[in-house]
């Protein structure tokens, strides 16, 4: 016995419990009590069942993650072991849980003869999202406990399930209001009581028994599920894994499983994934707002203007149990706001994703307006009306009027200076800029911009907020984009040009869906709308050769059938438009360039390198407080692939070197400020590490 198990009594049902703060993760200094502690029990002839369960907030959340790549991760007992030696009772083991039972802690769960929990348990195999695969029977228990494509549907998305879920699915046996250990003794007891022979989960055979006799339907269901996990080795592998189990020997498949997890843990997707994962805890640690800053408690939440932005805005907050209140010029446009709100809900319910109680509750959480007056108790207001500036700082005047001492008065403003809307309110330390992406209610980064007069507390909270509706926040400066948008326009600088010199906008289009975007950017444009970019040109004075002919056409994307594609009727399948080419060699002509062969290289080295330039800028200027902040935004909010880690880290996988030496070549050649090296960007190319880099800088 030590401190970190400790093994009582019950009449004759023993209770193993466990206790590791503060998730009761599977670390060595645990494990190797808990075998002795089974050993023991194992052979105990006056033991005749027994119960595994956890002290603290929570049931064994999974691998200690700070052992990662150190001898103790596999050190003996390592978890497949302890997995072992559970099978080998012959005495009833129970597994009780509350709190998350989440990847190892899952695997050894699954080791137990039975699983009982607390009605809010939560269950799950997350190492998908490390690019990793459940590397101690998971991919292949958890089919025999809830079926194949259930489980591969749990493994790939890594998201977990609830109790309920859990219970109907077979992954438990019972489900309690209260006195969880209590209960399972007695379930224990019961079980010891029963004739029926114990079956270890790995012998059981009746929730595969079908996908074994039908390995067609089985595939066609992983073909579905992979679809969207595309150019990933690990939602690959762990299918392949599943698959094994319905096809070899369990212990075959298990050293096929032991295997995957080493090539992958190995690989340059996890690596890049593991880089995600750590990223995004550190960009919660913002400078100057340090542990004993306090958020300010956020009960309402109001948005200004229920158009595009903030209509999914609203949704977010109403998602996360928060109320709001919505206010719009007028009646017609409020109904309206809250009706495609409402409409957007109701395909939720249609999926099946959402029930009609839970879309009755959040949208019951909200409050239509159009009276600046009724915004005096929100803790927090957000602005998203029109993206021009005088609108924006007459909206600021209003609620600087109206809002409580205290609120946070924030704008989802995309390009416009915060300080500036900021200095139009009496409070600009109250001001902050919360820089949602679209669609609001799904896309999960969100950029707190930090005005020069933002107070920590308001950053705080904004974290605070961040996290409670589901966002990943990154702190970034105020300048013209933000770190977002301005390195998008750094990667789009070149996209013209490529088309007038020689490529066409497939051709771009497969560059870049090859390197692993969801789309390419001539695909994108259709979709988001020509018309928008066209807009905001005229306003700057800002022409673009081949985009505003396509405008001036109507072609403005998927909703008018034509942009830089043509889209079949009720199709989004962009499919070469033979006009589209001819314009562009049109306009090539009147520009006097002459068209030659572009390789998919040069396409490369013209739109993601001065986009990586733009991010050393950004670092530079500390408009971002880390590289992987950068990496953060990009995955998170522009599809940047994940299993390359977000375009700094990649970009130091490509080599600054390189970089740098291609931007010289495009600067000598163009003359373009988008290729000049950024000064970072060469030390970084000395160290090879931009974070280096940027700690020089800052020191
Ligand atoms: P939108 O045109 O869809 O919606 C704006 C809404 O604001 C309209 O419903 C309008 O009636 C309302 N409005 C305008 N002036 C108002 C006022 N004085 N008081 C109350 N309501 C008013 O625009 P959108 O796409 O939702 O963009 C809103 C903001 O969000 C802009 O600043 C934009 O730059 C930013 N943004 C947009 C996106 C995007 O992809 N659409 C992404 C991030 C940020």
């Amino acid at each position: 016995m030590t401190e970190h198990v400790t093994v009582s009594r019950d009449g004759e049902i023993a209770i193993v419990t466990l206790d590791n703060p503060p998730v009761n993760a599977l670390s060595f200094h645990l494990r190797e009590p808990l075998g002795k502690a089974l050993e023991a029990l194992r052979d105990d002839e006056a033991v005749r069942g027994v119960v595994i369960a956890c002290a603290g907030a929570t049931f064994i959340a999974g691998a200690d993650i700070t052992e990662f790549n150190t001898p103790k991760a596999t050190a003996s007992p390592n978890l497949r072991e302890l997995i072992v030696l559970l099978e080998s009772f012959e005495k009833p083991t129970v597994a009780a849980i509350h709190g998350t039972a989440f990847g190892g802690g899952l695997e050894l769960a699954m080791g137990c003869h039975f699983r009982v929990a607390d009605r809010n348990a939560r269950f799950g195999l997350p190492e998908v999202k490390l690019g990793l695969l459940p590397g101690a029977g998971g991919t292949l228990r958890l089919p025999r406990l809830i079926g194949p494509l259930k489980a591969l549907t749990v493994i790939v998305s890594g998201n977990p399930i609830g109790a309920r879920d859990a219970l109907a699915e077979g992954l438990v046996e019972a489900v309690y209001d209260d006195s969880l250990v209590a209960n399972a003794v007695a379930f224990a007891r019961e079980q010891a009581d029963k004739a029926t022979a114990l079956v270890p989960v790995s012998r059981r055979e009746d929730k595969i028994a079908e996908a074994k006799n039908d390995l067609d339907t089985f595939d066609a269901g992983v073909a579905a599920l992979l679809k969207k996990k595309r150019g990933l080795d690990a939602p690959r592998l762990c299918a392949q894994s599943v698959r094994n189990g319905l096809t070899m020997p369990f212990d075959e498949a298990l050293a096929q499983e032991r295997a995957y997890f080493v090539e992958l843990v190995e690989g340059e997707q996890s690596r890049a994934q593991r880089h995600l994962f750590f990223a995004e805890r550190e960009a919660a640690k913002v400078p100057g707002v340090g542990k004993e800053v306090e958020p300010r408690e956020v009960r309402r939440a109001g948005v200004i203007g229920a158009g595009t932005m903030g209509g999914g805005i609203a949704m977010s907050f109403l998602n996360g149990g928060i109320p709001v209140t919505i206010l719009e010029m007028d009646r017609e446009a409020l109904d309206r706001g809250i009706a495609r709100m409402d409409g957007n809900y109701a395909i939720s319910v249609k999926r099946g994703s959402l029930t009609e109680e839970a879309k009755a509750k959040r949208m019951g959480l909200l409050t239509g307006t159009t009276d600046y007056a009724d915004l005096a108790d929100c803790d927090l207001i957000i602005e998203a009306v029109f993206e021009e500036m005088a609108i924006k700082k007459e909206v600021f005047g209003k609620l600087d009027a109206v809002a409580k001492p205290g609120a946070i008065l924030a704008s989802n403003t995309s390009y416009l200076d915060v300080d500036e809307i900021a200095a139009s309110t009496s409070r600009p330390s109250d001001v902050v800029g919360l820089h949602f992406f679209s669609p609001a209610n799904i896309m999960r980064l969100l950029e707190i911009v930090r005005g020069r007069k933002t107070a920590p507390d308001v950053l705080k909270t904004a974290l605070a907020v961040a996290r409670k509706i589901a966002k990943v926040p990154v702190v970034v400066g105020v300048c013209h984009g933000f770190v977002g948008n301005r390195m998008l326009a750094s990667r789009s600088a070149e996209l013209e040009d490529l088309l007038l010199e020689g490529a066409t906008p497939e051709q771009v289009d497969k560059v870049f869906t090859d390197f692993g975007w969801p789309m390419g950017p001539f695909a994108m444009g259709d979709l988001a709308g020509l018309d928008i970019g066209w807009r905001n040109r005229k306003s700057l004075g800002k022409t673009a050769a081949i985009a505003d002919a396509l405008c001036e056409q109507g072609r403005f994307g998927q909703k008018t059938g034509k942009g830089f594609y043509i889209y079949e009727a009720g199709s989004r399948t962009p499919t070469p438009d033979p006009e589209v080419a001819a314009l562009i060699e049109e306009k090539a002509r009147e520009k006097g360039v002459n068209r030659r062969d572009i390789s998919a290289e040069e396409i490369a080295e013209r739109t993601m390198y001065p986009m990586i330039n733009e991010g050393a800028k950004i670092l530079q200027e500390g408009i971002a407080s880390r590289a992987s902040d950068v990496d953060i935004v990009w995955v998170n909010g522009y599809g940047f692939p994940i299993g390359k880690g977000g375009p700094m880290f990649w970009a130091e996988s490509e080599g600054l070197g390189k970089i740098v030496e291609r931007l010289e070549h495009w600067h000598g050649r163009t003359g373009k400020a988008v290729f000049e090296p950024a000064e970072l960007l060469r030390e970084a190319a000395d160290s090879g590490s931009l974070a280096a880099a940027r700690k020089g800088k800052a020191a």
